[in-house]
């Protein structure tokens, strides 16, 4: 099977691929200083889609010294709260009102499937604005009660301010290409910060077309400035002198070089990386949950997932009949391009990602796991991989260690609740778990002992904007989402005045 068959598109989005897609610095389109471009391809027949303005250090200079004059001087500096919520409340707005388009154009760039992309990535990421918007106005800091011990006549009056922390660079993967923009500028914005956003290579073009909703928003120029390109653009954000906080989501190998590069002027980190996360499902779970829960928690968007459940841990009693159970809805699945409506399972997003995947199935099969389901490629075109649903594996194996981000699971036997936690803890990540059982009070128990940030109970991927998202260990640093992002876009002034 092959997966070249043409799917109409939006004139919209016919329109707006063929150019120019240019960097967006101080409120104008312009060219990359070199003037280059590079290539975005269609992951599901690896054809190109369009040229994009090639950012280098040169261009991340430019907007950041964009962002850092709209930060210090202008309207937006003197903005009142409300009237930054009532700009941010529309670009949820505007992407509401064309979710089709920003769905369409995620599936062309990223190849997952247009519905998807258009439910969930652009109508949480329009949900996502909403909600930083209504926090612009309830940024608060608090009176406090001092009393100096020697000092025990004087008064004072004292309290906090919560303040902005100025320039933010933004830097953003492939897997979510619009909602990342949206968790990162949104919060920002509320705090009244300025951006300069980097978009993933492999995607950049949903960043773009977003850029174009800050301009009919009437965003002042320089509050949002895109910088599409690649590693070396973000390094050299994140080394950046004139920048003042960086947020990175991705890889762990890179959020250590961020780490480093921003020691330069000690910025403000925060980091969402990668995960290997656990999914526990004890013998009185609900099955008939539990089986396509499963399925979802590793498979949902392609398993490119950084919470993706990719340590399935079965009850020992139940492990054959569920894990043939997952395995056979694995195996049902649609696979086909994004573009297509009947789509379950895209490709995965690039060449390398698809030559990653197929390096770890031969790895957990050379290594002597047994695939149940999958294990190969799918078709002969694209980068499509079939789900893959893997047994007789051993802790050591790199398919149970590393994060492979693709359609693939281990699923290993457990006959005590209390060894499952250790089992499922043992991993140098720590972003989400899963728990499917019927007993609250070992729900409550397992929840409390698994090192994760995000524990779901008889759910998998169970987000909320409201929610503090974030990692343990090596998955990261600080939470986004919730009021808790705003910690990461705030700083504190402490003010006392003697009376
Ligand atoms: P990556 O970490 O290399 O890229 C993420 C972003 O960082 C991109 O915008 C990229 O241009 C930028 N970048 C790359 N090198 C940089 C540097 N030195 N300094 C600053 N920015 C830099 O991720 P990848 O190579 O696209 O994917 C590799 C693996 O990372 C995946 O297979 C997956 O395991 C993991 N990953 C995790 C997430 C996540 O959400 N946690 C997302 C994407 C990829």
């Amino acid at each position: 099977m092959t997966a070249t068959v043409e799917f109409p598109l939006h004139t919209e989005v016919r329109e707006f691929v063929s150019g120019p897609l240019e960097l967006l610095i101080g409120g104008r389109w312009v060219p990359a200083a070199s003037g280059r471009t590079f290539p975005t391809y269609d992951p599901a027949t690896g054809e190109k889609i369009a040229e994009v303005a090639h950012g280098e250090a040169e261009d991340v200079n430019r907007a950041v010294a964009a962002a850092r004059k709209a930060f210090d001087a202008g309207p937006w500096a003197a903005m009142k709260p409300n009237e930054r919520e009532r700009l941010i409340w529309r670009i949820g707005d505007l992407l509401s009102e064309r979710a089709e388009i920003f769905g369409q154009l995620e599936a062309l760039d990223n190849g997952k499937s247009a519905g998807i992309a258009t439910a969930v990535d652009t109508g949480w990421a329009a949900d996502v604005f909403r909600y930083y918007a209504g926090w612009a106005t309830k940024i608060e800091g608090s009176t406090v009660n001092v009393s100096m011990p020697f000092a025990p006549d004087a008064q004072f009056h004292a309290y906090t301010l919560r303040e902005p922390v100025g320039v933010c660079g933004q830097i953003i993967p492939w897997n979510f290409p619009l909602l990342m923009a949206a968790w990162k500028i949104a919060p920002a914005l509320a705090a009244g910060n300025t951006v300069v956003l980097k978009p993933a290579e492999q995607t950049p073009l949903t960043a773009l077309l977003l850029g174009k909703l800050f301009e009919e928003a009437g965003f002042p120029p320089g509050v949002v400035n895109i910088v599409t390109g690649f590693g070396d653009a973000g390094a050299a954000l994140a080394a950046h002198e004139g920048v003042d906080k960086v947020a990175f989501t991705g890889s762990t190998e890179v959020g250590k070089k961020i780490v480093q590069a921003a020691s330069g002027n000690l910025k403000k980190v925060s980091l969402e990386l990668g995960g290997k996360s656990p999914n526990v499902v004890f013998a009185d779970a609900d099955l008939d949950l539990a089986v396509p829960g499963s399925v979802n928690a590793w498979m949902f968007n392609h398993g490119q997932c950084c919470v993706a459940g990719t340590r399935l841990y079965v009850e020992d009693t139940i492990f054959e009949e569920f894990t043939q159970a997952v395995a056979q809805a694995a195996s049902q699945v649609k696979i086909g391009p994004g573009l297509d409506p009947e789509t379950q399972l895209g490709p995965m997003v690039s060449q390398e990602q698809f030559d990653r995947v197929s390096r770890y199935l031969g790895e957990g099969l050379a290594d002597g796991a047994r695939a149940l389901t999958g294990g190969k490629r799918w078709g002969d075109t694209g980068y499509f991989i079939e789900p893959t649903v893997f047994v007789d594996v051993k802790p050591e194996f790199s398919i149970v260690r590393e994060e492979i981000f693709g359609p693939v699971v281990a699923a290993m036997p457990f006959n005590a609740e209390q060894g499952v936690a250790a089992a499922a803890n043992n991993s140098e990540y720590g972003l989400a778990a899963g728990v499917w059982t019927r007993d609250v009070a070992k729900a409550h128990r397992t929840a409390k002992e698994l090192k994760a940030g995000s524990v779901w109970v008889n759910q998998y991927n169970g987000f909320d904007t409201a929610m503090p998202f974030g990692g343990y260990k090596q998955s990261g640093w600080g939470r986004e989402l919730g009021a808790a992002a705003l910690d990461l876009y705030t700083q504190t002034k402490s003010v006392n005045i003697a009376l």
